[in-house]
C-alpha cells in the first residue's frame, strides 16, 4: 500500500517520506513490532482515541502508560478478531486498557468529557 504521509511526523521528529518510509522507521529506529508499526503508519502516530501522540520511545516491553498497543475496535470479548486488520487500530495502552469492552460509542463519549475538562493547551481541537 503505497501513499504519502501528509503532515504527519513520528513524535521524535523525523518526517517520513511515506507510509511505508514511517513503518520502517518504527520498526528499526523505536524497535516496535512489524504489525504494530504498520497500523500506526497508517493511521499517523496519534492515539487512535484520544488523538495525543503515542510514544513510540517507550516499547512494548516497557509498562509505560502512553506506549503503543494494538486496539481491538470490536472487543476481543465481544467476538472481534484480530485476524481482520479492519478491526485493529493503534492506541495507548491506557486508553486501551480504560476502555475495556465498552462499545466505541460509549468510550468516545466519556473521551470527550475527559478531553473537555483538560486545560487549554491540552485540550484538542478538532
Ligand atoms: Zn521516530
Ligand atoms: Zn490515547
Amino acid at each position: 500500500m503505497a501513499g504519502r504521509v501528509s503532515g504527519k511526523s513520528c513524535p521524535c521528529g523525523y518526517k517520513p517520506r511515506s507510509i511505508e518510509d514511517l513503518g520502517k522507521h518504527l520498526r528499526c529506529a523505536h524497535s516496535i513490532n512489524r504489525k504494530l508499526a504498520l497500523l500506526i503508519a497508517r493511521q499517523g502516530c496519534d492515539c487512535y482515541w484520544c488523538r495525543l501522540p503515542l510514544w513510540v520511545f517507550a516499547t512494548r516491553y516497557s509498562s509505560h502508560p502512553l506506549r503503543p498497543t494494538i486496539e481491538h475496535l470490536i472487543p476481543k470479548s465481544a467476538g472481534g478478531g484480530g485476524a481482520d486488520e479492519g478491526n485493529l487500530r493503534a492506541a495507548h495502552a491506557i486508553c486501551n486498557h480504560l476502555r475495556g469492552s465498552m462499545s466505541e460509542a460509549e468510550w468516545r463519549e466519556i473521551i470527550a468529557v475527559a478531553m473537555a475538562s483538560l486545560p487549554e493547551q491540552g485540550r484538542l481541537t478538532a
